[in-house]
């Protein structure tokens, strides 16, 4: 394949413990590898193992790592079920489009956790990640800024660290104005709090995938589209996302070229320190209220942030732990600042 120099660098896509892999020929000649390191591939002259090293090590030894095939292969054969149910949108508070990944119950037959989901969810199954090409990036001063897609379980924060970047720099960041087919208030204008449109419109522009997501909350329809995401792009800012992490992978564009962060929520013991008298409004409350955090949010919100992970972890760029507001939302000034200014790996396909 291509490469930088005539080299060729894979992001590691999953964990990898020679010691623990009964197929490898020889433990000792193994590479171990996390979930995110960038390896350079020194051979792949064999079809089950090929020869790689981690980017950047000093020690110029390579051992051996499961190749792409192989590793499809029987990871495909491994993985576990995974029951999912399409999330029935009407009936629920709105926040609950946003934010409707979340642990629903346990499935009386099999005893597997159950998540609640939008339908699309279903094809993330098939995905088994192993490794993705990739190759140095610098944004260069007349490109676009990256989409930066921020995720991350109800009740984590991420709407607050939001906010506080938009504030903290009003010229330089941008949200995307949601469309919704509800008739505007008084108070409103169009383009504003939200672009309105007919039923009818919404749902063509539905069936033409204009949308990155979309729900329903009381009889109306709401999304965001990707039109919207290019608008702000073009006014030459950084455009926060929130989106559930199912829709990420539709945005892995060479035009958006997104950067993916993770807001993890810190131990449930310093939850309940952090938290004590935050509100949260609740995935399980139709009404939609703000209410003081229970010990069933914080629990929920857990368990949801180790769905998210394990499904998903491979397309974060970067895991921030929300513990305390201030200290992370530091750290994610200095990821955006970075961003701007440093060298990231990205997918090759995005560079041509
Ligand atoms: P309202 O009609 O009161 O402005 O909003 C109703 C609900 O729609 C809000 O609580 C909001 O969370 C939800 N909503 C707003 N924008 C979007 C969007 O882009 N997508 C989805 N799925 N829901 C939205």
């Amino acid at each position: 394949m291509p490469s930088k120099e005539g080299k060729m660098f894979i992001k590691a896509l999953f964990d990898y413990n020679p010691n623990e892999d009964k197929a490898i020929p020889c433990r000792e000649a193994g590479l171990s590898f996390r979930k995110g390191d960038i390896l350079q591939i020194m051979s792949q002259d064999d079809a089950t193992w090929w020869q790689a090293r981690h980017e950047g090590d000093a020690n110029p030894r390579a051992g051996l790592i499961p190749s792409k095939h192989f590793q499809e292969r029987r990871l495909a054969l491994r993985r576990p079920e995974i029951l999912v149910q399409p999330l029935k949108l009407s009936n629920r508070k709105s926040s609950g489009f946003r934010r409707s990944f979340r642990l629903s119950r346990k499935d009386k037959k099999t005893n597997k956790s159950m998540y609640e989901c939008k339908k699309s969810d279903q094809y993330d199954t098939a995905d088994v990640p192993t490794y993705e090409e990739v190759s140095t990036y610098r944004r260069q001063a007349h490109e676009k800024y990256r989409l930066v897609v921020l995720v991350g379980p109800v009740g984590v924060g991420l709407n607050e660290l939001k906010r506080k970047l938009l504030i903290s720099d009003t010229q330089h960041y941008g949200v995307t104005v949601p469309h919704t087919t509800r008739a505007k208030r008084s108070q409103e204008s169009d383009g504003v709090e939200y672009i309105f449109i007919s039923k009818h419109l919404f749902e063509t522009d539905v069936q033409n995938n204009k949308f990155i997501e979309y729900g329903e909350y009381k009889n109306n329809y709401y999304g965001t589209s990707i039109d919207s995401v290019r608008s702000v792009l073009a006014k030459n800012k950084v455009c926060l996302l929130d989106v559930q992490p199912h829709t990420v992978k539709h945005l892995r564009t060479l035009e958006f070229k997104p950067y993916v962060i993770f807001i993890k929520p810190p131990s449930i013991e310093r939850l309940r320190e952090t938290r004590k008298n935050a509100k949260i409004i609740s995935s399980r409350d139709d009404q939609g209220t703000a209410k003081p955090f229970t010990e069933e949010d914080f629990q929920e919100m857990i368990k949801s942030a180790q769905i998210m992970e394990s499904q998903y972890g491979h397309l974060f760029d970067k895991t921030i732990i929300n513990d305390d507001l201030t200290m992370a939302f530091n750290e994610l000034k200095t990821t955006f600042d970075k961003l701007e200014t440093d060298t990231h790996w990205v997918p090759v396909s995005w560079l041509h």
